[in-house]
């Protein structure tokens, strides 16, 4: 993100801002994302709600809106000010709020934790083969080598004499 000072507080690194190759707006045109009252000095109020409104125009249009809005809530030390995601900073304290209420108050230590979890899922899959399901190794063994030919059931007389001549056959080995 541009918008921070170089005295502003580092964002959590934890959390990398989500990357697009496509031009955001609050890159191109800064100024629309500003609500902090220095920059709204001169502005008449309905000035200062037009630009707003722009900026939420151009966050709906974003491809990383998802990803910003999280990013931006859990950056509260350098989110304090101005838009992100549409939301204004009093839009992202209730925000804030809820995920508390959800995931206690350590939600953003709740939120790394998954972040790491599904990064080392992803990794391992990328070093693991996945198992085949065994469904696909049947279709594979009907595709190399036919159906399978099920025996037909052999009666009682059958049985006894396959019996009888097996016993012949261990007699006489
Ligand atoms: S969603 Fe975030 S990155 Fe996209 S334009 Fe809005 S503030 Fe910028």
């Amino acid at each position: 993100m541009s918008r921070t000072h170089p005295t502003d507080p580092a964002p959590d690194p934890r959390f990398p801002f989500p990357h697009t190759p496509a031009p955001t707006r609050c890159r191109t045109r800064p100024e629309l994302f500003d609500l902090s009252s220095g920059d709204l000095s001169g502005d008449t109020k309905e000035a200062a709600q037009k630009r707003l409104e722009q900026a939420r125009r151009s966050c709906s249009a974003c491809p990383i809106v998802t990803e910003c809005l999280r990013w931006a809530l859990v950056n509260k030390p350098v989110t304090k000010d101005g838009v992100f995601a549409g939301t204004t900073p009093g839009q992202r304290n209730v925000l804030r709020r809820r995920l508390a209420d959800r995931l206690g108050p350590d939600w953003v230590d709740v939120l790394a934790a998954r972040d790491q979890a599904r990064r080392a899922r992803a990794e391992a899959a990328r070093h693991t083969p996945l198992p085949v399901p065994q469904a696909r190794i049947v279709h594979l063994d009907r595709e190399l080598n036919g159906p399978l030919h099920v025996l037909p059931r052999l009666t009682s007389e059958e049985q006894r004499l396959n019996r009888s001549r097996l016993e012949a056959g261990l007699k006489a080995a």
